[in-house]
């Protein structure tokens, strides 16, 4: 269970929770270990006065910029993911970011604050440059400035709690910096926000199938929330445990072996007695695994009565809402409008502070007319 940290609830006079993904493909349990659970979670927890949830299509095509339609595509399939996950559209703003033109504005302003080379900086950009393998001269602006429209969409809505997986810390300490900067400059405007990373330590970032440090849409590695019971236990079967651990009676590494830290991110201990009762819990695996006479194939049919626990009812949930797409796109529509509301009210305090807001700006009429009256 995540809480909101205790500071929060003393000092912040509001609490706005904001996050969002990018609609690459459909959202996997690496999505839902690091951020969904938790925002479902403070959704149901309630003590929040706002929740707001948007798929990152803009900041999707700075790097699929040569395939739109992919982005355009997987708008819906992560809405679907987020209702069958159980957000909750009377509760939370489920919204678009292409739909806010207010993000853009405060980009514009706040790439001023930042310098290139602090972008270049950015450890999970560098990754990412590498991974989707962009060089030099190559690098889409859109893609190196994404932390900066990041930092737009955090603060538009004043959202001060950022649940995110921990390739996002680099991107909340930006935002941090860029509010930072703004307020010294301009007079305190806008909201510093604080990341709410996943309490469990195996969900801070959950590898992938195929042992690889990051499960992720670009990689391949991925248990989907939307795949079937028989997709599920397919990858699980096939998944990478440890290498030396080749008959039964080897003993075997629990650490680095993908199996155990997926049992870590989604085991409790009521999950034993259910499928599992010759073991009390996951300590006494683990150990029996280690000495050896454990199989690899025992793990994974526990691992996969343990997951199916959670994702069983979501592809439920999921069907659902597949037979009323027209309804999710209302859902959709109606979120955009109460977040582009939002939005507006944050761009006009900024351009108060900047002082560009010319014509509301009485003061500054007057004393150039009589500056110019001869
Ligand atoms: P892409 O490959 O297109 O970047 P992605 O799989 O990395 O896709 P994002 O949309 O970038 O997904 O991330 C959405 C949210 O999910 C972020 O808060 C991110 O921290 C979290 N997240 C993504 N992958 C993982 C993971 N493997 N473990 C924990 N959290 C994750
Ligand atoms: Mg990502």
């Amino acid at each position: 269970m995540h809480h909101i940290p205790f500071y929060y609830t003393t000092m912040a006079k509001e609490k706005i929770i904001l996050t969002g993904d990018r609609p690459t493909g459909r959202l996997h349990i690496g999505h839902y270990v690091g951020s969904l659970q938790c925002r479902v979670e403070l959704q149901n927890a309630g003590g929040y006065d706002k929740l707001y949830v948007f798929i990152a299509d803009a900041q999707a095509l700075t790097d699929n910029m040569e395939n739109p339609e992919k982005v355009r595509q997987n708008v819906i399939e992560v809405a679907l993911d987020y209702l069958a996950c159980g957000l909750d559209p009377t509760k939370s703003t489920l919204f678009i970011q292409s739909q806010i033109p207010e993000l853009c504005e405060l980009t514009f302003y706040y790439m001023d604050l930042v310098s290139v080379s602090r972008l270049q900086r950015n450890p999970t950009v560098k990754t990412e440059i590498q991974m989707r393998g962009f060089e030099g001269e190559s690098i889409p602006v859109g893609f190196l400035t994404y932390p900066v429209s990041q930092a737009a969409d955090i603060t538009a809505f004043r959202a001060n709690i950022v649940p995110v997986g921990e390739d996002q810390e680099p991107m909340i300490e930006q935002t941090r910096e860029i509010v930072r900067r703004f307020n010294h400059i301009y007079g305190p405007t806008l909201v510093e926000p604080e990341i709410l990373l996943p309490g469990n330590a195996a969900c801070l970032r959950l590898p992938g199938t195929d042992g690889k440090a990051k499960m992720s849409k670009s990689l391949g590695n991925c248990i989907y929330l939307s795949d079937s019971a028989d997709e599920v236990w397919q990858k699980i079967r096939g998944m990478y445990t440890d290498p030396g651990h080749l008959r039964v009676q080897d003993p075997g590494k629990v650490e680095g072996n993908t199996v155990f830290t997926y049992l870590d991110a989604f085991c409790r201990p009521e999950h034993f007695g259910r499928y599992l009762p010759e073991y009390p819990d996951l300590d006494e695996l683990k150990a029996h695994y280690r000495r050896g006479g454990l199989g690899d194939v025992k793990v994974k049919k526990f691992l996969y009565a343990v997951m199916e626990e959670t994702l069983a009812p979501i592809r439920e949930r999921r069907t659902e809402f597949e037979q009323d797409i027209p309804g999710v796109y209302d859902i959709l529509k109606a979120g955009c409008e109460q977040a582009r509301e939002a939005a507006a009210a944050t761009l006009d305090d900024v351009r108060r502070a900047m002082k560009i807001n010319y014509f509301d700006d009485l003061e500054l009429i007057e004393e150039q007319a009589k500056k110019f009256r001869k």
